[in-house]
């Protein structure tokens, strides 16, 4: 199965996860401007095609892995000379670069190597650089950077990071927080779910990423259902889905997320990377992997039995913490915002009625908490 791997993910070595970014921009999945805007003429510039040809010096790859997405990148001249090693994968791109309107490489280089020198998440420190720029946009901020003002950003991440200024101790809490402590209007423009800034996957483009960020146990994330690929590339024919599904489809999309949370809960207690997906490995070689090295003769359902128990007690954690439906919801401007251009000019997803697909498919009450049965059928009756 190794070289199959290798051969269907050689772009993904080639170009890094970075790599489709510019598609990404024409199917309207490209966040811009902070979720407003529905095209960017300038996405190529900031693509792992234009790394390649550009400050790409190397890969590498996990211990192990055939693939090797990782970037190796040195930029040799300009304001960011200087910068050199681990480079910047599709959600930094896209956080740094499209989200903020920078479209200079070699600056998303630089920002990304100082969240990694400061220990700060990428997708996290671009929302909060966004919201920022929004905000004094909007009159509610009088300093910090303006959009495009790749410098201003630099700045800006410094401060935050080390707490210097007023500024950085309203951003440097997320933009959860900082909205609430702005208020008004700036509350409509905080991205974020359950707290956490939202990954680089517009629901808009792909209605499944609706349910699935709303859902996300740890707040937005993109990898905890990765549904927006079997709405694109992937199927799965043990779920269910031996085609790739309609993107702008409502109907069993709740189902489906809540089906790849499960698989994908079992993903990462095994420490799989899901980019083996793309490679073509489905979940029948994975469960004969996981028996050969267990010992143990699980079949198909008891296997994603243990991903659903991992997912709801997940869910157990967040509903003492007085977690609800109230809490499975989107920023607004993602449900009513039509972007009105680009690929996705005028889709919204209809979020209400598949998160009621999704709470019955999982055995959960109207208001998102695990009903006994559920948790008897899963053996979680103590909690
Ligand atoms: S394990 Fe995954 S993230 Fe790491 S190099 Fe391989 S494909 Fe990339």
């Amino acid at each position: 199965m190794l070289p199959q791997i290798k051969e269907r993910t050689a772009g993904l070595h080639q170009y890094g996860t970075a790599g489709g970014l510019a598609v990404y921009e024409r199917l309207g999945n490209l966040p811009l401007k902070n979720w407003q805007q529905g095209s960017w003429p300038q996405a190529e510039a900031i693509s792992g095609v234009r790394m390649a040809e550009t400050i790409l010096t190397d890969t590498y790859a996990c211990g192990g892995c055939p693939i090797g997405c990782g970037r190796v990148v040195e930029v040799g001249e300009g304001p960011y000379a200087g910068v050199r090693g681990a480079g910047p994968e599709y959600e930094t791109c896209a956080a740094m670069g499209s989200l903020c309107l920078i479209d200079d490489l070699s600056a998303i280089a630089k920002l990304n190597e100082l969240c990694n020198r400061y220990g700060l998440d990428t997708i996290s420190a671009g929302g909060v650089i966004a919201f920022a720029m929004e905000a004094r946009e909007r009159g509610l901020l009088d300093e910090g950077p303006i959009w495009g003002d790749a410098q201003g950003a630099i700045e800006l991440l410094h401060k935050i990071a080390r707490r210097e200024g007023e500024l950085s101790w309203l951003l440097g809490e997320g933009v959860r927080r900082a909205a609430e402590k702005l208020g008004g209007r700036a509350l409509d423009f905080a991205m974020h779910v359950k707290g956490l800034e939202l990954p680089m996957h517009d629901p808009r483009a792909y209605f499944s990423v609706a349910v699935g960020y709303a859902t996300s146990n740890r707040g937005a994330c993109h990898l905890q259902a990765f549904s927006h690929l079997f709405e694109r590339v992937l199927t799965m024919p043990e779920l269910g889905y031996p085609e790739v599904l309609p993107r702008d489809q409502a109907e069993g999309k709740g189902e489906m997320v809540a089906k790849l949370q499960n698989l994908m809960a079992l993903f990462d207690s095994l420490k799989l990377c899901k980019f083996v997906l793309f490679g073509g490995v489905t979940l029948a070689p994975i469960l004969t992997w996981f028996n050969c090295v267990t010992g143990w003769d699980l079949d198909q359902g008891q296997f994603l039995r243990i991903g659903e128990r991992i997912f709801n007690l997940k869910r157990l954690f967040n509903v003492r913490l007085g977690v609800s439906r109230k809490d499975d919801w989107l920023p607004l401007r993602l449900l009513v915002h039509r972007r009105g251009e680009g690929g996705a000019p005028d889709a919204l997803p209809p979020l209400g009625p598949m998160l009621a697909d999704y709470y019955a498919y999982r055995g959960w009450d109207e208001e998102g908490i695990p009903t006994p049965e559920k948790l008897a059928e899963l053996g979680l009756t103590d909690l």
